[in-house]
């Protein structure tokens, strides 16, 4: 199987394992499995910590401010509007955001061999 690190990466953001791309790779909405139930790859020690919400936040935030000062430069809507429509997007953009970019990095740390703190680094795939 060819394989490279951006094939990992997408596997997670797929929620898919970044080895095999066939097992689920979370559950419970942003729990990392212990194991792939497809292939049995190990992701007991994968540890995404703060990076998901943070890349969240900033994609989230690039996607709704230029929509939000496009309208409001277009349209002038009243601030009721805002509210109406934005708080939500915001909040519905993140929530379908936020596993797969956790996915996203685990994949990537699975494929550099970041396996948690302390742990030997060993990179699943060669560079
Ligand atoms: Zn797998």
């Amino acid at each position: 199987m060819s394989q490279n690190k951006s094939d990992a990466v997408w596997r997670g953001f797929m929620l898919k394992c970044p080895a095999c791309g066939e097992g689920a790779l979370l559950h419970h909405y942003l729990k990392v499995v212990d194991h792939c139930a497809h292939c049995g790859e190990d992701f007991s020690h994968q540890q995404a910590d703060d990076a998901p919400p943070y890349f969240t936040i900033l994609l989230v935030g690039h996607i709704i401010v230029p929509a939000m000062l496009t309208a409001e430069v277009i349209w002038h809507p009243p601030m009721w509007v805002d509210f109406v429509v934005w708080l939500p997007a915001i909040a519905i953009l993140s929530l379908l955001l936020l596993p797969r970019i956790k996915g996203a990095v685990v994949g990537l740390q699975w494929a550099m061999g970041m396996h948690g703190l302390g742990a030997e680094t060993k990179p699943a795939i060669k560079p």
